[in-house]
């Protein structure tokens, strides 16, 4: 872990990917950390901008732009040439990144809840596959930081909408135990749950047809970390941001 970021694949030497820190985080949108870029080695990439919508768009990057793009509503890219950054920016939803050393494909999605409910991470591995050739079992997948199951509860409302396309999320929510009513009034004991987003999405990507040896899990929580990372939640909204990146190098 560097000061001001993460790094993710460092394994690979085709793709250079981060997650900024606290450290590393940047006012409003888009995000555009030169410092961080710089750091990454990433000073010369041209950016893209998504601006993000909590829906499931994903856009294919296929030539290096002449200028860092921004892209309305769109919430996740895939990309096949070098040079081209792809970035999200966070506060608490799971950045998921992914890489094909084989066909030398990339992507990256912003999944709250939101694009989790709509499977954004599992379309993005679909997309890698019909528009660059990719197969499942030879992407790379890591599931960044975020905010996890020990602070991410939900009212019953948000395990229904997984309900309908991932029956599996029962394994994956848990009732919160009671309180007492007069704690916090009008919410009935037991009718909240704490979701595992980082595990709804390992298993799409499991069921996408990604190898499970091929996705890591970051451990970090965005929420319980004050000292590390930004969070939404924690802060009761926030204009921070954190920054995910992801680059062919
Ligand atoms: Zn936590």
């Amino acid at each position: 872990m560097n000061e001001k970021y993460i790094s993710v694949f460092s394994q690979f030497e085709q793709v250079k990917g981060f997650f900024s820190l606290k450290s590393g985080a940047a006012d409003g949108f888009p995000y555009d950390r030169a410092d961080v870029f710089e750091e990454a080695g990433l000073a010369d990439a041209l950016p893209v901008w998504p601006k993000q919508v909590h829906q499931d768009h994903i856009e294919a990057v296929m030539e290096k732009p002449q200028y860092p793009l921004e892209l309305a509503d769109t919430d996740g890219l895939i990309a096949n040439v070098k040079g081209v950054l792809l970035t999200t920016v966070h506060a608490d939803c799971l950045p998921v990144y992914f890489f094909d050393p084989t066909k030398e494909a990339i992507g990256l999605v912003h999944a709250g809840w939101r694009g989790t409910v709509k499977g954004i991470a599992p379309k993005a591995v679909k997309k890698m596959c019909t528009e660059f050739g990719c197969h499942g079992e030879d992407i790379f997948a890591y599931i960044g930081p975020g905010i996890s199951k020990c602070c991410f509860e939900t009212g019953a409302e948000v395990c229904r909408a997984f309900q309908e396309s991932w029956p599996f999320i029962d394994e994956m929510a848990e009732q919160a135990p009671s309180r007492p009513p007069n704690q916090v009034p009008g919410n009935p004991p037991g009718e909240k749950y704490y979701i595992d987003l980082k595990a709804v999405n390992e298993r799409q990507l499991i069921d996408a047809g990604i190898k499970p040896e091929h996705i890591e899990i970051s451990p970090h929580c965005t929420c319980c970390e004050p000292e590390l990372f930004c969070s939404y939640r924690r802060e009761g909204g926030t204009y921070r941001r954190m920054g995910a990146g992801l680059c062919l190098i």
